[in-house]
């Protein structure tokens, strides 16, 4: 029986092992770019992780690849599916669906099967170092001016010794062996040559003692298994990648290309409190336009001029990592805010229509939008237009509009009463000009600024006119 069970236990991972790690190599020409996305879901996504989505997404449609969600959520105790779920939405409101989504939490029989692959090849190890012995060694590392690189005497210990600390009730945690001899070098699509003496780093945990895997392997295996060809991430990331391009070799896999973004600041030059909660609902607040956020992110911190556009497509041909900047790159809410209007002037009324007033059909969208900041304010507008205002207190010219409601065209109204009427509003009182016309717009809109009044004024229509002027023409109380 138990025999049968060692058995099945085998054949299962070396089915997995093989699914995993004998994929045969497609040829070039073949290959289908696929990239991920991979946060953590311990949190809200924020701009930098956006910026990360937005790029990986681009790549993957530019090349017409796939585009992949990988929740890395081993860490039980701080992942939720509350924030897998925010992830999603927030994903979906930026345009960036994802092709498919992978969880870590789901696939640990892959990363076991790797393990084992590992330990067999010598490329991983058990430990059994406490986190206070391993704090120690640090300390007393740094003490003698040494960096504080794991020992490895984990490799020292025999059979014998593991025994006895498994007698003990020690449990080991498990290592990743760096090749240490020679630099781990790639040509990174954004750093460009990039080296790392892996002599300087530890060799990593990929799992601890009660079972849990860290970042890691798993990224590794996952990458594998999804035919990932191009890693997009942080440039945070960079040391990983060097112990991870070993992980890749280790398993028998290709090495996928890298390409490392440089850190998003705010304005006060310190990825800031403020900015880091600067999530899609900061963003949803502030009525800023998915496809606004989208030309924003992709030409952050690049040479291509961020402009507006009214949908990805541009965006997507024009892509390119080779563009992407090594210098920090700042994220300013009042640019954004300031892309944001000069998108909504491109946006035509079959992409806003679910978000306006029912009042704003395409013509009056067309008159309106280039004199709006977001979507949302085309609902002052159509109160201006189709229904109430408040009239502004106008005192001084209340003579002027009351002699403007005198000579009120008949109806009916088109593109030429506006012209006609003031023509005749100009001989009957010598005002010329914007003491001629800005008193009408005040009255009429409530508004200092807006689009032409002689588009305005026939969906406002008389009666509407009629009243405004006779409330703004009203003399003030005494
Ligand atoms: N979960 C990791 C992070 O959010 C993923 C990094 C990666 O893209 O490999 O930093």
């Amino acid at each position: 029986m138990r025999l049968y069970i060692a058995l099945f236990a085998f054949m299962y991972d070396s089915a997995l092992v093989s699914h995993v790690l004998s994929r045969t190599p497609e040829p070039a020409h073949l290959i289908t770019v696929a990239t991920r996305f991979a946060p953590s879901p311990t949190g809200r996504l924020h701009i930098g992780n956006l910026r990360a989505a937005v790029v990986n997404w681009l790549f993957a449609r530019q090349h017409g690849g796939r585009f992949l969600l990988r929740l890395d959520d081993t860490d039980a105790a701080r992942s939720t599916e509350a924030f897998a779920d925010s992830i999603r939405h927030d994903l979906a409101w930026a345009g960036l669906a994802p092709d498919a989504e992978v969880r870590q939490s789901e696939r640990a029989a892959l990363y076991d099967a790797a393990l084992a692959r590992l330990v067999a090849a010598g490329r991983a190890y058990p430990a059994y170092d406490t986190p206070d012995e391993l704090d120690l060694k640090r300390r007393l590392q740094r003490a003698a001016g040494k960096p504080p690189v794991y020992d490895r005497s984990a490799l020292a210990l025999t059979d014998a010794d593991r025994a006895h600390l498994e007698a003990q009730g020690r449990r080991p945690h498990w290592r990743f062996r760096l090749e240490t001899a020679a630099p781990v070098e790639w040509t990174d699509l954004v750093r460009g040559a990039t080296h790392i003496d892996p002599a300087s780093l530890s060799d990593p945990i990929v799992k601890r003692e009660d079972g849990g895997w860290l970042y890691m392997l798993p990224s590794v295996v996952d990458d594998i298994d999804l035919g990932i060809t191009h890693v997009i991430r942080g440039e945070d990331h960079v040391p990983n990648s060097a112990v991870q391009a070993q992980m890749f070799a280790a398993l028998g896999a290709s090495i996928p290309a890298f390409a490392h973004l440089s850190l998003l600041t705010s304005t006060e030059g310190e990825l800031s409190k403020r900015l880091g909660s600067a999530g899609v609902d900061a963003l949803k607040a502030a009525n800023i336009e998915p496809v606004a956020l989208l030309a924003f992110l992709a030409r952050l911190g690049t040479s291509q001029p961020i402009e507006p556009f009214a949908d990805a497509a541009p965006l997507i041909e024009a892509f390119d990592l080779a563009h992407m900047g090594r210098a920090t790159a700042r994220f300013d809410m009042n640019e954004l805010v300031h892309l944001n209007a000069r998108t909504v002037h491109l946006l035509g009324h079959e992409a806003v229509a679910d978000r306006l007033p029912p009042a704003i059909g395409p013509a009056l969208w067309t008159l309106l939008r280039g004199n709006l900041k977001t979507i949302a304010e085309a609902a002052d507008w159509a109160d201006i237009l189709t229904g109430q205002i408040a009239p502004p207190a106008m005192p001084e010219d209340a003579a002027y509009l009351g002699e403007a409601l005198a000579h009120l065209p008949p109806t009916p109204w088109d593109a030429a009463t506006w012209s006609g009427w003031t023509a005749a509003l100009k001989t009957a009182t010598g005002r010329k000009g914007r003491a001629l016309f800005h008193p009408l717009r005040l009255a009429l809109t409530g508004r200092e600024t807006g689009p032409e009044m002689a588009a305005l004024l026939p969906p406002i229509g008389r009666e509407r006119s009629q009243a405004r002027l006779a409330a703004a023409s009203m003399a003030p109380a005494a």
